[in-house]
């Protein structure tokens, strides 16, 4: 190699929980010195400016670069207009189209980029290119153009991960496409390294490939191309799912670097502006504040479930932040919200577009997290020691609810499938919140939030296989 420093093209799916690890994953190696050309999709680059209120000539890593690190920036479009609404209320027209014409056209564009990039780098052409897993299908036709150790990372827990790359056993006994009835009764108890589980556990795209048939095509595309990666970095840690792991690692070189979630919570990396709780919260007593949040995509079903959580809110009685997202909170409210809610809650509660939850998950008010079971979610909880409610939608949050609450014993079910009523909503969140029950889940989720904290100091686990990978991918170059 020319240059000492290896050189890492960077490119993240342009999801708030594929983005948020994929940018602090690129901090941790750039100080560990590689050299980084990030490229966000174009719209995302849009996005973050905007909520961070940032400048013409800035972008997130403006900091990280002037702290002397060599991060550099490369937006690339997806050939949609900035503000397409890429995943919205019409899951046809907004996503599904968008997905395909991204099939045809995104490895393309990159491709053009990339070329461009290796023409000008000089003496450090890129070596290495690093994209989210569900981008494999970009990676490898690159990565074989031009000679790059194909990196991929996995955002999610590595049972989703085992489950993917071993879809033909799902297939082979009948679990996919699922023969509902039979499918139901029997138990998945062959995935390599995956402890047995109920057809309900599995993600949305295998239980109802019908529902959004565009997620099964990208998951089954991502794992034909992951298969060439010649590493895995997992937002995981080995502690958790040291089985799966260990099955994963004699198929591919797998390294658990979790949780990512928390590298210098002061730059930007949100796709929206925030609104501060912090006073709010800090007013509070310990304990006491429900956080409700159901992920950075639009989750919630419909008017009458909405209802069924803001009065089961009422009837609990404690103290809520709740995010309910939109650019225009007030319409929202006007669409969703029973219209007594606002009189109801007086000041017990805050409704809000969007907020720092990681801050609102680290207050000591925080008791409590009702959450959609979105894997960084789930992480973001566990690393502040916060038991959750689980209430899952859809990809990966039905397998991830499993974790939490049958494997781990850090959270309740909201309810057992079917519509859920505001009767459960109070009574959940009393088992999680107060006497008994809420401080034995509080002592189990302190043993896993040890784990993870522990995995990231010195001798960690995910601290050390950062390390190995490091040492791998300079074995390889
Ligand atoms: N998030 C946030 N503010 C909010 C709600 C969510 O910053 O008001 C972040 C949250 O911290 C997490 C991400 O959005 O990192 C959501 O990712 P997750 O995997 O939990 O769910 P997804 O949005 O992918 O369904």
């Amino acid at each position: 190699m020319a240059n000492s420093k290896p050189h890492a093209i960077v490119i993240p799916y342009p999801y708030q929980g594929h983005i948020t690890p994929m940018i602090n994953l690129c901090l941790n190696l750039a100080s560990k010195n590689l050299i980084i050309t990030f490229i966000p999709l174009e719209f995302n680059h849009h996005s973050i400016s905007k909520a961070h209120n940032l400048h013409a000539d800035e972008d997130i890593f403006t900091g990280a670069r002037n702290a002397g690190l060599d991060i550099r920036y490369a937006p690339v479009s997806d050939g949609f207009p900035v503000d397409f609404d890429r995943d919205g209320n019409d899951v046809d027209r907004n996503y599904t189209d968008y997905w395909k014409t991204m099939f045809l056209d995104f490895p393309g564009r990159v491709d053009g980029l990339v070329a461009g990039i290796v023409a000008s780098s000089g003496d450090s052409p890129p070596s290495i290119m690093i994209t989210d897993t569900f981008f494999s299908w970009v990676a490898t036709p690159i990565c074989e153009k031009y000679g790059l150790l194909n990196v991929s990372l996995w955002t999610q827990p590595a049972t989703v991960f085992a489950i993917n790359y071993h879809f033909d056993l799902l297939r082979q006994n009948a679990h996919f496409p699922p023969q509902h009835g039979k499918g139901e009764e029997g138990i998945i108890n062959y995935i390599p390294g995956v402890g047995s589980m109920r057809p309900r556990d599995l993600m949305s795209y295998v239980q109802y490939p019908d529902m959004i048939p565009m997620l099964t095509e990208i998951e089954v595309k991502s794992f034909d191309h992951v298969k060439q990666a010649d590493f895995i970095l997992y937002n995981t840690v080995e502690e958790l799912e040291s089985d799966t792991l260990s099955a994963l690692n004699q198929i591919l070189p797998s390294f658990p670097i979790g949780p990512i979630n928390f590298y210098d919570a002061s730059l930007a990396r949100s796709l929206r502006p925030h609104t501060d709780c912090t006073e709010w919260l800090s007013s509070k007593p310990p304990s006491s504040v429900l956080y409700i949040s159901f992920g950075s995509i639009n989750f919630i079903a419909d008017k009458e479930e909405v209802a069924e959580f803001a009065y089961g809110l009422l009837m609990s009685k404690v103290y809520f932040i709740w995010v309910i997202k939109d650019d225009n909170i007030h319409d929202q409210e006007k669409k969703f919200l029973p219209s007594d809610f606002k009189d109801g809650m007086g000041n017990r509660g805050l409704v809000v577009p969007w907020c720092d939850q990681g801050g609102v998950l680290a207050s000591p008010a925080t008791g409590g997290f009702l959450t959609h079971c979105g894997w960084n979610s789930v992480l973001e909880s566990m690393w502040h020691g916060v038991p959750m409610i689980c209430y899952p939608f859809l990809v990966d949050q039905p397998t991830n609810r499993k974790l939490v609450v049958d494997d781990w014993k850090i959270g309740v079910n909201l309810c057992d499938g079917g519509r859920v009523t505001r009767e459960e909503v109070a009574e959940k969140i009393d088992v999680v919140m107060k006497g008994n029950s809420a401080l034995r889940m509080k002592c189990e989720v302190e043993k896993v939030r040890k784990k993870l904290q522990d995995s990231l100091g010195g001798e960690g686990s995910s601290h050390k296989n950062l390390d190995l990978f490091c040492e791998g991918l300079k074995l390889r170059l």
